[in-house]
Order: structure tokens, then sequence, then C-alpha cells
């Protein structure tokens, strides 16, 4: 038996396009494993940041570091669309251009991928997302947890000089990164959902480690599955989730340690999101944390296994 099979009666039986207002949300801990770059290189735009509140309790300004919701998913929906494209489940598109493809407007309408995180072809079949997700924030200060690097190009004062046009470069030579052990914070949020399309995104999510831009994809990330709720309604923002935790770890201290134990982030968004979501108007029931770890574990064990993986997205059917 599975662990979802006790909550089948918070999601559908089968896929139907009324929406039926079932949520899962899906709480998660993103912890950066090693120089990470969160904005496409060499296009000259910088890692975005933002000027936010320290916390809901702590009114200070800090700067943080922003990873855009389209980032996220667009690295999660390639992740998924590989495993169905191993198993043919992606479809002619509707362009006529071929199989079912994210970048050339060439949807297919019928894939998982297309029915979950949504399409919009141009003779004018469409599907909202049922994945909802926004920008998430690093729960430390930029200062804190971003560095620049300099590569290999020459030198002068610091700062770097193209010998071959005898000018200094505009930022050719360095990169600012994401430190290894800085955490984002997420919740993400799933619509009337069957238990198979939450394990094929739940596979997704824990099977990305790469979110950086498609060229090098810099940056290896973690992503621990640390709850599951669901509800009647949409729960609260990533910010106030990353600043609730902020103020719970931090304490009384000047300022947050870094970098943390990752266990005492899990264990702090556990509780923090617990008590956010007491505020929420609407009926919410969160998965016991042994029963996630449980989870994952069967997770982990269905994609080890091809015939159980080719089993469980036979049963999605549209
Ligand atoms: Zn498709």
């Amino acid at each position: 038996m599975s662990v979802l099979d006790k909550y089948s009666d918070k999601m559908l039986e089968n896929y139907t396009n009324n929406p039926q207002g079932r949520y899962v949300s899906l709480l998660l801990v993103r912890r950066i494993e090693s120089e990470a770059i969160f904005r496409t290189e060499g296009s000259g735009e910088a890692q975005n940041k933002e000027f936010v509140h320290a916390g809901l309790e702590d009114q200070s300004l800090i700067r943080r570091v922003v990873i855009s919701k389209r980032k996220q998913t667009a690295a999660e929906r390639r992740t998924g669309r590989e495993l169905l494209r191993r198993h043919g489940l992606l479809y002619e598109g509707e362009g006529g251009e071929g199989l079912c493809a994210l970048n050339t407007n060439n949807p297919c309408g019928q894939c998982i991928d297309c029915m979950i995180y949504g399409y919009a072809a141009g003779g004018g079949g469409a599907q909202k997302s049922r994945v909802i997700t926004d920008d998430a924030f690093s729960l430390h200060p930029a200062s804190t947890i971003t560095d620049v690097r300099t590569f290999n190009a020459p030198f002068e004062d610091g700062t770097p000089w193209d010998r071959e046009r005898e000018q200094r470069m505009t930022g050719l030579g360095s990169d600012e990164y994401v430190k290894p052990e800085a955490f984002f914070l997420e919740i993400e949020t799933l619509k009337d959902m069957t238990p198979d399309e939450l394990r094929y995104v739940l596979g997704n999510l824990l099977r990305t480690t790469r979110y950086g831009a498609i060229s090098s994809r810099i940056g290896k990330v973690k992503n621990l599955l640390t709850g599951i709720a669901f509800s009647n309604c949409e729960l609260f923002s990533n910010l106030e989730l990353t600043q609730a935790v902020y103020d719970r770890l931090k304490g009384d201290a000047n300022e947050l340690e870094f970098p943390l134990v990752t266990q005492a982030v899990v264990s702090t968004a556990r509780d923090a999101a617990r008590a956010l979501s007491q505020r929420v108007v609407g009926s919410v029931v969160w998965v016991p944390a042994d029963e996630v770890d449980t989870l994952v574990d069967e997770l982990i064990d269905l994609y080890s296994d091809d015939a159980e993986v080719e089993a469980m997205l036979g049963r999605v059917s549209y």
C-alpha cells in the first residue's frame, strides 16, 4: 500500500477539465550543492535580486537572490519530458513540426507534460498549468551567499583586460555565483491531481539537479521534499515562508549563521509551514513527516524500476 492511498479522497480518480479546487502543496527545501548561476550566462543580465524584509518579525531590509518561477518549472519539465520521450509518450505536435516540444511552439496537447504543466497551441488548443509556483528567495542575504569568481582573463588593476582589443572587458571575465549550502524555500502547488500525476511531478522534482542556463547548467541543486499538504485553497507565498523560517533560525543572533545544518532548515521549515497554515482560510491537512519520508522511499523504488515507471505512466490517461 502506498502512502498516497490514505489520501486518495484528497485527489482525483481521473483527470477532469472542470476545476475541483483540490490542492496539493509541496514544501521544498532547495539546497545548493555547487557554485550555482541562475541567470542566462553571456546574456549580460545580472543575478536576480530583490530588496525585501528579512523576516516577518525582523523588519530590516535585505537583498535576496531570486530564482524565477520559470527557471524552476522549466528545469523540472525537461526532466519529465526526457522520461516521456524514453517511453514513447510524447506525441506529434499540433504545429506539425514533429514530436511535442517545449521551445518550438509545437505542443501535442496530449502528453502528461502538456496536460499537467499546461500548453498553448497556435491552433487554439490550450491547457492551464496545474503546477503553480512563485519566484523563490534565498534564505540568507545575497551578500552572505554570493561571491564573484573571476575566470582566466588577464587582469590589469583588478578589471578583466582584453589583450587583443586593448580594452577592458565588460563583465566577461567574472561571474557572480551562489555559494554551495545556500538554501531556497518553496511551496509548489498542484491542482486537481490524480495520485499517478502527483508521482510524476514528484519524480521530476526529486530527479532534477540542474537549474542554471541550458547552455552550461552551472550549479547543482538538491530538492528535499520536506512536507506535503492537501487543502481546498492555496496556502502562502514563498516569500512569507522564507521570512518565517529566517526569523526562527536567526532567533536572537545578530545575523543568520552560514552555512546552516540541512536538518535544522528542514525541521524549521516544517514547523514554520504548519504555523503559517493555521492562518489560512480553508481546510489544510499536513501529511505527517514520517509518511513524507516513506513516500520519498517509495518514489526512489518506483523510479529505479523501468517497468514500474511504465505502468505508472500508462495509468495516466486524458
Ligand atoms: Zn505534449
